[in-house]
C-alpha cells in the first residue's frame, strides 16, 4: 500500500485532479490516455488485484459500474468501453484495482 501510486493519489501525496469523488471511489483521467477519452475509476478501498477480492467486494466493483454510468451521462457519452487487467499476465501494471473507461468520443 506504501507504494501504491493509486493509494498515493488519494491521500494527496500524488497531485491529481478528481473528476468525480463520492465515500467509495475517485474518477480521474489516464495519465496516458488511450482513447479520446480514457478514464480511470478507482475504489478508496486497496485490493491489489481482483484475485484478492474478498467477500462484500463485489459491492465495490458494482459501484464502479455505477459510477462509470454516471460519468457517461455527465459526459454525455454515446458508448464506452469498460476494462479491468487482472494480474501481471493480464496487463495489470498499478495493483490497486481499478476500472478503465474509455470512449472514442469526447
Ligand atoms: P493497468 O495497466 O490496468 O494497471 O493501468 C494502469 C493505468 O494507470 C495506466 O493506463 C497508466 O497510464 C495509469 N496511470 C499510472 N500512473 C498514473 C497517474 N499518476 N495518474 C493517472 N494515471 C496513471
Ligand atoms: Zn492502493
Amino acid at each position: 500500500m506504501d507504494d501504491c501510486v493509486f493509494c498515493k493519489i488519494l491521500n494527496k501525496e500524488i497531485p491529481s485532479e478528481f473528476l468525480y469523488e463520492d465515500s467509495n471511489c475517485v474518477v480521474l483521467k489516464d495519465i496516458n490516455p488511450k482513447a479520446e477519452t480514457h478514464l480511470l475509476i478507482v475504489p478508496k478501498k486497496h485490493i491489489p488485484t481482483i484475485m484478492e477480492m474478498e467477500e462484500g467486494d463485489e459491492k465495490i466493483i458494482g459501484h464502479l459500474v455505477s459510477c462509470a454510468k454516471k460519468m457517461g451521462e455527465k459526459l454525455n457519452l454515446p458508448g464506452y468501453t469498460l476494462q479491468i487487467n487482472v494480474g501481471k499476465e493480464g496487463g495489470q501494471e498499478v495493483f490497486h484495482i481499478h476500472m478503465h473507461m474509455m470512449s472514442n468520443f469526447a
